[in-house]
């Protein structure tokens, strides 16, 4: 019995983004604000329709908005990010203009050199996380004003005693966001608030390292970056399996030759996101740093056209690879690590994660979808079943599964539906065959329960190289949410 055909809800329809001329919305010179990428964000969002999608992922300590932007089409995933550290806000000017620039370059309004770039977001989607740690850039740039008046003795002791902000890297709370992450976070030794280095009371503590946690669960992309600004180098290799080394080398060593940056050949001390990514889920992973280490302070914006020059290509790259080198084994490895070494930091931290990923298991939801929805659980209080029904609803469609297939005479097709269906719905009325010359015929019996649907051969079986077409309308779910359109579905027989 094969149970491979399924209703799978919901393929979107894109419409495409009309061909805009819109001045450049990004300014790259400037001191880069969490309130200028809000309001560029909405703009990105308004002016490319359907290529660029902005959703709101979680809210800082200070309730400023964690952005996730997605740019693409493709069915591919890479996770680009800037901001883990405060100081290093040119990294969110990078994220924020590669949105823009390869916007422009999907519409032909702009080119690059080696990528197409609309080739490479029709078969890749690029999400980016433009800046990670809203609030510690909010104090690096603004200093205590921008803080609630109780909280500033607490920053000026975590700052050691300096009201000058300008060389802070953590978060509000004097976590180092960069040293949050599982792997090799027992080897960091800074253990008490800080503008720099304290990896937290225990790893994924700060919300901000969450929603990144979170992220990496529910995209699983191909490969990620995180960039940051101290040095123009790259790190790229902590603790990577032998039989991932050529992979990722090879990775690297292309960025680097894009970008120029040199690989560092030692392995980072572990617990950033990078290193995470690379041992616990085995996938490629890079930290590109993006200008010369201008001190314990942010690097001057007007070094911004070179660190372009350095990632435009290199950008586009990484993405290709990621439609590349997709479907390969290491896939599978990943959800084994999941299972075996994070389950339970899932179990005690991760319920919006996990809630968003059983309803993926349910009605097999699209990265889209996946994102809407854990963007409606970070923001819901009391989140109620009425109210998720309500969401569900506005996400719901019926589609049906594309592949055509040969059968045995005597198939049993199992249809499985996303959702529980009326007992009227599981009849021959709402099953039905039809010969290649259009002929009507009825099936044998159909059976089933709650969400799956048995359709038998008509007596005797299906013909020996014939070909009939499973017709299937009238449905409707316990919900009372009827099927919008009739399905059919072709097959061959033997
Ligand atoms: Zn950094």
């Amino acid at each position: 019995m094969n149970k491979k055909w399924m209703i799978v809800f919901f393929i979107l329809a894109w419409t495409f983004p009309v061909s805009v001329h819109a001045d450049k919305i990004v300014n790259t010179n400037s001191t880069y604000t969490y309130e200028e990428m809000q309001g560029d964000l909405e703009q990105l969002d308004d002016t490319y329709g359907d290529l660029v999608e902005v959703f709101d992922i979680g809210d800082s300590v200070y309730d400023r908005d964690i952005y996730l932007v997605k740019l693409g089409y493709g069915d591919d995933h890479v996770l680009y990010n800037g901001s883990h550290h405060a100081r290093e806000w040119l990294t969110t000017i990078l994220n924020m203009n590669m949105i823009e620039e390869y916007a422009k370059g999907y519409l032909g309004e702009t080119s690059f050199p080696s990528y197409n770039a609309k080739q490479v977001l029709d078969d890749t989607s690029i999400w980016f996380v433009p800046m990670v740690n809203p609030d510690g850039v909010t104090l690096q740039q603004k200093g205590l004003s921008a803080f609630p008046e109780e909280v500033h003795d607490k920053l000026i002791e975590w700052n050691e005693g300096s009201t000058n902000f300008k060389r802070w890297k953590a978060n509000a709370q004097g976590i180092d966001l960069n040293r949050q992450y599982p792997s090799g976070w027992n080897n960091v030794t800074k253990t008490s608030r800080s503008y720099k280095n304290f990896k937290g009371d225990y790893p994924l503590q700060a919300p901000e390292a969450k929603v990144m946690r979170d992220l990496q669960y529910l995209l699983n992309p191909e490969l990620t970056i995180s960039y940051h600004t101290a040095g123009q180098i790259m790190y790229w290799n902590y603790r990577i399996e032998p039989e991932d080394y050529e992979r990722n080398s090879r990775i690297a060593r292309n960025y680097s030759r894009f970008s120029g940056y040199d690989l560092v050949q030692f392995e980072s001390n572990g617990s950033g996101y990078t290193d995470w990514v690379l041992d616990y889920w085995d996938q490629p992973a890079l930290t590109p740093e993006l200008a010369v280490y201008p001190g314990p302070t942010n690097v001057d914006p007007a070094r911004f056209p070179t660190a372009w020059e350095n990632n435009k290509v290199a950008g586009l790259y990484a993405a290709r690879e990621g439609f590349d080198i997709s479907d390969r084994d290491y896939r599978e490895k990943a959800e084994m690590w999941l299972d075996h070494r994070t389950k339970r930091l899932l179990e005690e931290e991760g319920e919006n994660y996990t809630r968003v990923q059983a309803l993926d298991e349910r009605y097999q939801l699209h990265p889209v979808q996946m994102m809407e929805l854990y963007s409606w659980y970070q923001s819901c209080q009391n989140c109620s079943a009425q109210s998720l029904s309500e969401e569900m609803e506005g996400l719901k469609a019926f589609d049906e599964w594309k592949e055509e297939k040969t059968v045995q005479p005597n198939h049993v097709f199992t249809v499985r539906f996303n959702t529980d269906l009326t007992a009227a719905s599981r009849s021959s009325e709402s099953f039905y065959l039809q010969t290649e010359n259009g002929e009507d015929m009825e099936t044998g019996a159909v059976q089933g329960g709650e969400d799956t649907v048995l359709v038998y051969p008509p007596k005797g079986g299906y013909e020996s190289r014939e070909t009939y077409s499973l017709y299937i309308k009238d449905i409707t779910s316990e919900e009372e949410y009827e099927m919008e359109k009739e399905i059919a579905f072709t097959f061959h027989v033997e």
